[in-house]
């Protein structure tokens, strides 16, 4: 699979069907064709939509949040999708060992 990031760069990042399915089914994604996927969303983009749908609401202990931390980590299968995607405060996402939010936007770049 490769795609395109919306700003014009070329994203030439392979990423395996179930990740671009998932992509698709979530509506970060659309299909350009069958073997190209493209991101809806720039890195920022997404963040500030997820922040937006959760309100600056931390999803673990409901305080102000303006991170975003996933509910199932990168590290055990989880995928960077809105779903998989929750506002979190700093403080609850710096005890969330297995995240490390940075090297999954990286991992898009
Ligand atoms: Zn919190």
């Amino acid at each position: 699979m490769r795609g395109k990031t919306d700003n014009g760069r070329r994203w030439y990042q392979e990423v395996d069907p179930e990740l671009a399915y998932t992509l698709v089914r979530e509506s970060a994604a659309v299909v350009v064709n069958r073997h190209t996927i493209r991101r809806i969303y720039g890195n920022k983009e997404f963040k500030r939509m997820i922040l937006a749908r959760d309100n600056n609401t931390c999803y673990f202990c409901g305080q102000f949040g303006d991170t975003i931390d996933h509910l199932l980590p990168r590290s055990k299968g989880g995928h960077t999708t809105p779903v998989n995607c929750v506002c979190a405060c700093n403080e609850c996402n710096q005890s969330k060992a297995n995240t490390d939010l940075d090297e999954f936007l990286l991992a898009f770049e």
